[in-house]
């Protein structure tokens, strides 16, 4: 595609890298995930390719052996994954907020232990709020870390970890109770080392098997049991309990720009689906993009394509400003994700009876889509976030 999705003002290294990724996505991951996808297959040879590329390394600073990119490098590059295959970015994205997390608010020594095996890709992280009772109501977490001695002991259960089985780090927020007054300030961060695989992992861990999902297939999700499992105080996010709240929500924050980035990746190939089978296929004498109704379905696809891309920029370009966008990442993610599921269904439409077989990418889409309307917050707490961000700034006077 040529004229949507374009982002101004890039730098010569983002268009190189860019330029890089589209090949490689347009080589070695669109024309095999169709089979990877439908074989629930786990994509090693790409995410080998994307190892090779530097891509989890992305956003980890050059001191570490990262590439020192931006957020807006790292959802563009997201975008392009995921108009491949959504699910080659799920593999990337747990990994790279467990990353940001460590490099917003690490210790120096966590910084220097982590991030130099994390940019090659050797450690590789997962992250871990979500449980069996919760998703959205985040304070009322269960799963509980006891102090004992120099050590905390884990119990509890955690749910939907994406990259649970094939990840070896896993940032596990606990309730640590602290004796504050408000929820949000007795939860902690801990770095819970593991090795891949399924089963019980190390003493006290468990991670059951993978989940079986509609779509977002190829990369695991999974449980994580937590029975009486002993982790060092050492391995709290920054060295202080009671700051896991905030920690994951800064994660969480850039995690719906990534989000919004992947959405944007799938409406962008669902458009370039439908614009092409509309242009083949024929119907009463001539292309049905010829007919009206058609013509019109494209020009709104289109619109919100530049639209979600647009939004999704603007949220990056303030985090890498240093700015608050909490709002603007809430928009993006919000928009992005409904306009989506918009455009890949009138996608699904405008191929007719063939947007049903497995043969057609458009069914897989189809599948994709609706998890970017939950995953990092569903559409409801992104309008919460967004309304108590706006009251906030245009609070009343009167
Ligand atoms: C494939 C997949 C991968 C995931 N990966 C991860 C991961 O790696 N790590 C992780 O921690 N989690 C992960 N999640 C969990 C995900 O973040 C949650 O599913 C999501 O936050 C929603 O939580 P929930 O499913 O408990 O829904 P609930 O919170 O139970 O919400 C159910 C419904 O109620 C609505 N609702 C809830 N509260 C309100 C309210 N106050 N006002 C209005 N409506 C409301 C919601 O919008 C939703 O429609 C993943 C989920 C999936 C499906």
């Amino acid at each position: 595609m040529t004229r949507l999705a374009q982002t101004a003002d890039l730098t010569d290294v983002q268009i190189e890298i860019l330029r890089t990724v589209r090949d490689f996505v347009n080589k070695e991951i669109i024309p095999h995930a169709q089979r990877l996808e439908h074989d629930d297959a786990y994509p090693q040879d790409i995410v080998d390719g994307m190892k090779e590329m530097g891509l989890f390394g992305l956003m980890i600073p050059e001191e570490y052996g990262g590439l020192g990119e931006s957020l807006l490098t790292y959802a563009l590059v997201v975008e392009e994954i995921a108009r491949g295959w959504m699910s080659v970015s799920g593999v990337i994205n747990t990994h790279f907020i467990v990353a940001y997390m460590l490099r917003q608010h690490g210790t120096a020594e966590q910084k220097r232990h982590y991030l130099p095996k994390m940019a090659t890709g050797e450690i590789r992280g997962a992250f871990s709020m979500s449980e069996p009772d919760l998703g959205s109501d985040v304070a009322a977490i269960k799963t509980r870390a006891r102090r004992d001695g120099s050590d905390y002991v884990v119990d509890g259960s955690k749910m939907w970890l994406t990259n649970g089985g094939s990840s070896t780090l896993i940032a596990l927020l606990a309730k640590t109770d602290e004796g504050a007054d408000t929820p949000y300030r007795n939860l902690t961060t801990f770095l819970v080392d593991k090795p891949a695989g399924f089963g019980e992992v190390r003493p006290g861990l468990t991670i059951p098997g993978k989940i079986d999902k509609m779509g977002y297939k190829g990369v695991d999700t999974t449980e994580a049991v937590f029975d009486g499992l002993r982790i060092g105080a050492d391995q709290i996010l920054g060295g202080t309990p009671g700051r896991g709240f905030s920690h994951m929500m800064d994660g969480v924050e850039v995690g719906r720009v990534n989000v919004s980035a992947r959405a944007c990746g799938i409406a962008i190939r669902a458009f370039e689906l439908a614009v092409e089978y509309a242009q083949q296929r024929k119907t009463f004498g001539k292309p049905i993009a010829e007919h009206q109704a058609i013509a019109f379905k494209l020009a709104e696809m289109g619109t919100k394509v530049e639209a979600a891309h647009l939004m999704m920029v603007n949220a990056a370009r303030l985090k890498d400003a240093g700015q608050r966008n909490d709002v603007e990442a809430g928009m993006a993610k919000l928009l992005a994700s409904e306009f989506c599921a918009e455009v890949t269904q009138d996608a699904f439409r405008i191929h007719g009876g063939y947007g049903y077989s497995k043969e057609y990418e458009i069914e897989r889409l189809m599948r994709e889509a609706p998890f970017l309307l939950i995953g990092e917050g569903t559409s409801e707490i992104q309008k919460t976030i967004i309304s108590r961000g706006l009251l906030r700034e245009y609070k009343s006077r009167g």
